[in-house]
């Protein structure tokens, strides 16, 4: 006997492993699907939960055991309550299917987060949310092209991709995001760029801190440009140019390209691999005495220790172009230490700095208030479309691949708008300049090898002479003419 006439209606509830983890829980999904058939006055009188299983088969027994008994006269089930269309099915077929299925026993699919109207904009919409559901089951499993050129097409890496793990995002489409082993990616992308050491000898230091990786999975990672946030178009779908992708890049494009071109050999290392020997920093800098060649390094045994030596390969038999390395970088110092910084100078450059930069700074505010605006341009087209395809104005195969379109570009710009946020200020990077001009020796003790070498080319880029007993420089290095007080005389031509 009835306690009331209510309508009867169960509950569908499905969960995929992976959104188990997200917190998407089952027990969330039946307590939405319960309130929303409290309000509508409907008796809940069974919940099925699919537990576990990935929705991907179409024999799921929870899915089965509803259809048994919303069959089954007696029960008088009058409605399904979902959460969402993609929780029920994540195949359009099966979701026809099940619908056809259901309107034969003369029972209605209703979706907690949709639009349930039986009108034709609300089949339309519950149609559009099937296509989406089935969009996103051929992404998950990379099965069809389509699947994936849209993915693309609106930014979405859908390959598995070291330093990433799948999540769902906010809109409920599975995006990469990255894991713990981002830390190596970046790491790895940062001291290639240093130029200094060879793949391998990257590959050998991110093993030694618990990376896990082969020389030539590492060679494919370093050329992956979705690292730094780009899509390449490997289908062709975009006249072969990269897509803005809209998960968090790992490394910047400056980063990213200078690797490149240090891969390619089109970057001049700042040191080839024999001068990466972190012991002999003026390696390969400072000219011998007698010939003006670069002198190389070595060590030789003593009786007790091992002596590093700067000297040349070419003049080996005359001892005097052989000097301790102790000697030579204290002569170095010395001249490092000789440069007479000339604060005067350099605050008269720092009024013309700062000027231009606040003249370049004044463009790059425009720019942003352009992107600003053009990307509520676009966010208000997205919304137009998306309430034309709700009320059926435009059908959701013509509407669904023109709002990833304008989603992507939103996005693009939104990469843009990032970027020009990080304007650096300007007082401060004078201050860093003005400290480590009045402190290269300091520095120069204390830096890595390649940071050395840096402050070596850009003191003079030729390298220097020796003539034995001091360091010569033939030109007068654009730094020592910018920065350096020009009364003292340095080094007259010759050397
Ligand atoms: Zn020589």
């Amino acid at each position: 006997m009835r306690s009331n006439n209510n309508l009867k209606a169960v509950i569908y509830c499905r969960v995929s492993t992976e959104e188990q983890t997200l917190g998407g829980s089952l027990g969330y999904q039946e307590k939405e699907c319960k309130a929303f058939a409290q309000k509508r006055g409907l008796d809940v009188i069974k919940v099925f939960r699919e537990e576990g299983e990935s929705g991907r088969k179409g024999s799921r027994t929870q899915l089965d055991e509803m259809r048994k008994f919303v069959s089954i006269k007696q029960n008088n089930v009058s409605f399904v309550i979902a959460l969402k269309i993609d929780r029920v099915m994540r195949n359009q077929l099966e979701f026809l299917a099940l619908e056809v299925f259901l309107k034969k026993q003369k029972i209605a699919l209703l979706y907690v987060m949709e639009n349930n109207e039986d009108t034709s904009g609300g089949k339309l919409c519950r149609n559009f949310s099937g296509i989406v559901a089935q969009f996103e089951s051929d992404v998950n499993s990379e099965r069809t092209k389509a699947g994936n050129r849209e993915a693309f097409l609106s930014g979405r890496y859908i390959k598995k991709l070291k330093g990433y793990s799948f999540r769902v995002n906010p809109f409920g489409k599975k995006q990469i995001y990255p894991n713990e082993d981002a830390k190596y990616i970046i790491k790895g992308f940062e001291l290639m760029a240093k130029g200094i050491y060879s793949q391998r000898e990257v590959l050998a230091q991110l093993k030694a801190e618990g990376f896990v990786s082969y020389p030539q999975a590492f060679n494919r990672i370093l050329h992956n440009s979705v690292y730094c946030g780009l899509l390449p178009d490997t289908q062709g779908v975009n006249d072969g140019k990269p897509v803005i992708g809209i998960h968090e890049p790992l490394v910047s494009r400056e980063l990213f390209d200078k690797v490149q071109e240090i891969i390619d050999g089109k970057r001049p290392t700042v040191t080839p691999r024999k001068r990466n020997n972190p012991a002999f920093p003026l390696r390969r800098f400072i000219r011998c005495p007698k010939c003006g060649k670069f002198m190389t390094s070595s060590f030789s045994k003593g009786k007790k220790r091992k002596y590093g030596y700067y000297h040349c390969s070419k003049c080996s038999s005359s001892p005097e172009t052989r000097i301790l390395k102790t000697t030579l970088e204290k002569i170095f110092l010395e001249y490092l230490n000789s440069l007479n910084i000339d604060n005067t100078s350099i605050l008269n450059l720092q009024s013309t700095v700062i000027d231009v930069f606040r003249e370049k700074t004044k463009d790059l505010d425009n720019q942003r208030k352009m992107l600003d605006k053009s990307i509520k341009g676009l966010e208000e087209e997205k919304s137009r479309l998306i309430k034309a395809v709700a009320v059926g104005s435009i059908t959701a195969e013509d509407g669904g691949p023109e709002i990833q379109r304008i989603k992507a570009q939103i996005s693009e710009k939104q990469i843009l708008l990032a970027d020009m946020a990080d304007t650096p200020n300007i007082e401060e990077c004078w201050a860093f300049v003005k400290y480590f001009l009045n402190n290269l020796t300091d520095i120069w003790e204390k830096a890595d090898l390649d940071l050395k070498q840096k402050l070596q080319c850009l003191i003079t880029p030729e390298g220097f002479y020796f003539d034995g007993k001091i360091i010569k420089h033939i030109k007068i290095p654009y730094f020592i003419s910018i920065f350096c007080s020009k009364t003292r005389d340095f080094n007259k031509k010759g050397g």
